[in-house]
């Protein structure tokens, strides 16, 4: 038998953070490279991050991202491969502390000498698909479409640091002298400093936008991984076959892989069956095929039983939103279409209108213009809004939401261009007498190529502007209103509830629950607002001692319980269980005895 291993550097005995190396002699791939949340967090918190110009030397000394040989971009590995001319020594310590520039004993991914071939990403949670950000480019991402789409909307709506990079790769950076240059020094008391800085492009690119056809001027060349969606093909050997499972996320998958000797791998991704219209459990057994000889399944969940269904989520929640006598707050993630789509027909049932933050009614519209079948326009869809928050100095003036493009609507490429100089979104205003500066003669609009609607780009990039709903209309008529409200928006309570009067405000929480200090934390804080604002909801304890208070959830899991996983697992009938994305393989054990290998972190299993 040829060589064939399976190592874990992430997911071992913690939810989250996957990322396996499957190794053949004939080609490797990794299976998710996703972040390892809770373990992050004994570390870092929201005021204590990453430094982003040393992100990867960084997590790899704490262990956060594995040593592995030939994987990750060189220059995240080697920061000296950015200086553009040999640097003054004495300004740069390199012998005194040479790990400020490279980690040492880690080599970076080189096409004559690379590790893996292509990573898998099964689907679009940080705890998956996070650390590909490190990832050299060269290295192709094998996801669903929906997969990809995703994680174009999450780059597109997020600020985007070095750890963020899993689909639009950082430009070219060098550090290079700018006080030599008689442009630069205004910027410094010192002359001949040295500065980290993309390369600036001469030549301006335009830029066909997906949604639009319009092309706009661009101040770079935005880079992107190559992503293959392709749901069955080969890797060097290893035959794939990517089959879609219900998650809280949309584009989940699994990943069945058969490799050259002949074993067929399958690694579940995180996975369940009682969601709403996702791959039932008898469509996934048959899209196995036959038994597998390792199953690398999830078990977050394994010491649960499931209690309820989205259906029945829907249920509870429809009859939530008709008790309530005013406004309803609910709280979801914006990438779980399937709960949105629970959120939304229960406020239908209610003849309320939903209104949505802006990230999730960008994602409507991408997931509209790549899947038109499946998702409807989300400007077209009845009673759904979006909720226009006061933003910069909060006068509702449209200067206030020039910052972040995608707050006024669906468009997010104009929002890095130059009003006076580009070809962009204002000179459209210009045409349509709406805005720029009627008259400018610069760099007009391509005359030859008009084959799209100006007015529709337009409205496009201001919808929310023109559309949206603010606070103060909905203080008019808080009963025609569920609002979709999350700890970050907490501050909005100022402008939803009125001083001094009844107002009947319910939340519902549909999110899930907290799963580290941090989130505990949060949840004591949403409620301090609550009782101070006087908004009702439901509550239990977390733990009875502790007397630890936390929201009366409408949530079901994105995982399997433990009677789902086992008559899985008995289904397809697989040699060797690997158990991750758990602390319970204890309780694999106790079900299945010897069929279950216990991994351990960075520690290779032999399955030739
Ligand atoms: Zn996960």
């Amino acid at each position: 038998m040829t060589m064939a291993r399976v190592t874990f550097y992430g997911g071992v005995d913690e939810i989250g953070g996957n990322k396996i190396l499957v190794e053949t002699e004939d080609g490797s791939v990794l299976l998710d490279f996703g972040r390892r949340m809770g373990y992050t967090h004994d570390f870092y918190s929201q005021f204590l991050q990453i430094r982003s110009k040393n992100a990867l030397r960084d997590m790899i000394r704490l262990n956060i991202l594995p040593k592995i040989d030939g994987i990750y971009t060189p220059n995240l590995l080697n920061a000296t491969l950015l200086f553009t001319e040999e640097p003054r020594d004495e300004q740069f310590p390199f012998d005194k502390a040479p790990d400020y520039w490279t980690f040492n004993g880690v080599m970076p991914y080189t096409e004559e000498k690379h590790a893996v071939d292509a990573v898998f990403v099964s689907h679009a949670h940080f705890d998956h698909i996070q650390d590909v950000s490190f990832l050299d480019p060269r290295i192709p991402v094998i996801c669903t479409d929906k997969t990809k789409t995703l994680a174009r909307a999450m780059t597109d709506v997020s600020p985007s640091g070095v750890d963020d990079q899993y689909y639009e790769v950082n430009r070219n950076l060098v550090i290079k002298e700018t006080g030599q240059d008689p442009k630069n020094q205004y910027k410094t008391l010192c002359l001949n400093e040295y500065e980290c800085s993309e390369i600036t492009q001469a030549e301006k690119p335009v830029i066909e936008d997906p949604k639009t056809k319009f092309l706009f001027t661009h101040e770079y060349t935005p880079q992107y991984r190559e992503f293959k969606t392709d749901l069955e093909d080969n890797v060097k050997g290893i035959k794939y076959k990517l089959i879609p499972v219900g998650h809280s996320v949309s584009g989940a998958c699994s990943v069945l892989l058969t490799l050259p000797n002949g074993k067929r791998v399958l690694y579940t991704g995180d996975i369940r069956f009682h969601g709403l219209g996702e791959t039932t459990f008898d469509d996934y057994v048959k899209a196995i095929g036959q038994p597998v000889d390792v199953l690398i399944t999830e078990g977050t969940r394994i010491e649960k039983e499931n209690i309820i269904t989205e259906q029945e989520i829907f249920d509870e929640m429809t009859k939530d939103i008709a008790k309530a006598e005013g406004l309803v707050l609910i709280n979801f993630g914006w990438k779980d279409l399937t709960r949105f789509s629970t959120v939304y027909q229960a406020s239908l049932k209610n003849d309320r209108t939903l209104l949505i933050g802006y990230k999730l009614a960008y994602l409507l519209y991408e997931m509209h213009v790549a899947f038109p079948k499946e998702y409807p326009d989300p400007r077209t869809m009845p009673n759904l809004k979006v909720y226009l928050q006061r933003e910069g100095d909060l006068l509702y003036s449209k200067a206030d939401y020039t910052k972040d493009k995608s707050k006024m609507g669906y468009l997010s490429f104009h929002g890095r261009n130059m009003a006076k100089a580009d070809r962009n979104i204002v000179r459209i205003a210009e045409v349509l007498g709406l805005g720029g500066e009627v008259g400018n003669k610069n760099n007009p609009l391509l005359t030859e190529k008009t084959t799209c609607d100006y007015k529709e780009v337009y409205d496009l990039a201001t919808h929310h502007l023109s559309n949206g709903v603010r606070a103060y209309q909905i203080r008019d008529r808080p009963k025609d209103f569920v609002v979709m409200f999350s700890f970050w928006d907490l501050n909005e309570l100022f402008d939803l509830v009125p001083m001094d009067s009844e107002h009947n405000t319910r939340y519902i929480c549909a999110s899930t629950e907290p799963f580290c200090e941090e989130m505990e934390i949060d949840e004591d804080k949403f409620m301090n607002w609550f009782d101070y604002f006087g908004v009702h909801y439901d509550w239990e304890y977390a733990d009875e001692e502790k007397e630890q208070k936390i929201f009366t959830r409408r949530h079901v899991s994105g995982h399997a319980c433990q009677k789902e996983l086992v008559e899985l697992i008995r289904a397809i009938k697989p040699s060797r269980i690997i158990p991750i994305h758990t602390t319970s393989v204890a309780t694999f054990k106790k079900i299945f005895g010897d069929a279950v290998t216990e991994p351990k972190y960075g520690v290779p299993i032999d399955i030739s």
